[in-house]
């Protein structure tokens, strides 16, 4: 028996897309007829003004961070506990990094924690909304209004999950998906940028073009396209699009799919928390997750580290999450941490992330189970 820890999804439709736009559309760079169909599908779902595609949510995160105009000695807020990319897109800026602890319960930034670390310097707060689960965004936004911060979402795992009845990415001023191949829906690689004021589109369309207006240009508002301002290049290939594409019009079924593994695995695991060995997750009232991920709590570290060798022995792929920015060799260098760290590298060391991908079967989800209940050395 082998069980992988991720498997990218596939739900069918996707090598036809990607054969239709080659031969059919004959276009694969980007901007091309998939791009469009998955662009609107998010506005009509998640009810976003604005969304363009990426070619990842890292470069989502570098957009939302050159179109909030971060300069070099901002100070940007957000949790230590997340991916190097949600600090990595504000460094390349200038900004530095101050790192806020995190919630034990969520593994979310600590909106109560929040105040404390503004200074004069700063400029965004960015709340990582972790497995897909909502960040306390109402207590994050009143503060961000309260002294004019721009608020970035970090929705890598949160496509597909809401708020309040608001779809995660767009509560904030930019929301920032991913559509990596370990994601929910995936294009490979590949991300979007969501934002809610129009005023920002063009910059936003120039800046994922070289810095032309080339988007006005295919839309016949100018006659031809030069280099306007700064830019890079943030455009998926249509081809990836065209994979997105199939997998957003089943995104009923992904979603459905992933749950039903999630709440498999919640409730089975159920008793094995009880007898105190593991801490399940929570998700606050106020979430719709998308089971973006299971995790689990150990003791410590030592039980973690034998109980992923046991787990690995039986050949089930159980893996850790991220180890703490600010304790990272880069984070010392771009950022600080504000307060005390008393859950963030305390949590990172307990948690452990199961099996969790489309594909995954409810008999291998058991195995998962009883393999866990098998460990006797909690
Ligand atoms: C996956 C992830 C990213 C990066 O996404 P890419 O599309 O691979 O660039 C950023 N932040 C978080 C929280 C993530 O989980």
């Amino acid at each position: 028996m082998r069980i992988d820890f991720n498997r990218p999804p596939f739900v069918g439709k996707e090598l036809d897309y990607i054969r239709e736009a080659a031969q059919v559309n004959r276009m694969l760079c980007g901007d091309g007829p998939f791009t469009k169909l998955c662009s609107q599908w998010m506005k009509d779902h998640f009810v976003t003004r604005q969304v363009l595609l990426t070619t990842s949510c890292t470069h989502a995160l570098e957009m939302a961070a050159y179109l909030a105009d971060i300069q070099p000695g901002d100070e940007v807020i957000m949790p230590s506990y997340t991916f190097v990319s949600t600090a990595d897109a504000f460094v390349l800026r200038g900004a530095r990094i101050v790192f806020v602890d995190i919630r034990p319960d969520t593994m979310n930034i600590d909106e109560r924690k929040i105040e404390a670390a503004i200074t004069e310097k700063t400029k965004a707060i960015v709340p990582v909304h972790y497995a897909g689960v909502a960040c306390a965004m109402d207590e994050i936004m009143e503060l961000a209004d309260r002294y004019h911060l721009k608020v970035i979402e970090d929705a890598a795992q949160g496509v597909n999950a809401w708020y309040k009845g608001r779809a995660l990415g767009t509560i904030g001023d930019f929301g920032c998906y991913s559509f990596h191949e370990t994601k929910n829906y995936s294009m490979g690689e590949g991300g979007a940028i969501l934002f809610q004021d129009d005023s920002y589109l063009e910059a936003a369309e120039i800046l994922r073009e070289k810095g032309t207006n080339r988007s006005k240009f295919f839309r016949g508002q100018v006659d031809k396209y030069t280099w306007v301002d700064y830019g890079s290049s943030y455009l998926p290939s249509d081809m990836n699009a065209a994979y997105l594409w199939a997998q957003l019009e089943e995104a009923e079924k992904i979603n459905q799919k992933r749950l039903e593994i999630w709440n498999f695995y919640h409730r089975k695991l159920a008793a094995l928390a009880r007898q105190g060995a593991v801490e399940q997750p929570y998700v606050p009232d106020y979430a719709v997750h998308n089971a973006h991920m299971y995790y689990l709590k150990v003791k410590d570290l030592d039980t973690r580290t034998r109980l992923l060798a046991w787990l690995k022995e039986r050949g089930i792929l159980s893996v850790f999450h991220y180890v703490p920015l600010h304790s990272s060799a880069a984070g010392l260098r771009f950022g600080r941490f504000h307060g005390e760290d008393v859950y963030t590298t305390r949590e990172s060391e307990r948690i452990f992330r199961l099996p969790m991908y489309y594909s995954l079967t409810l008999d291998e989800a058991a195995a998962v189970v009883k393999a866990l209940y098998e460990f006797d050395q909690y």
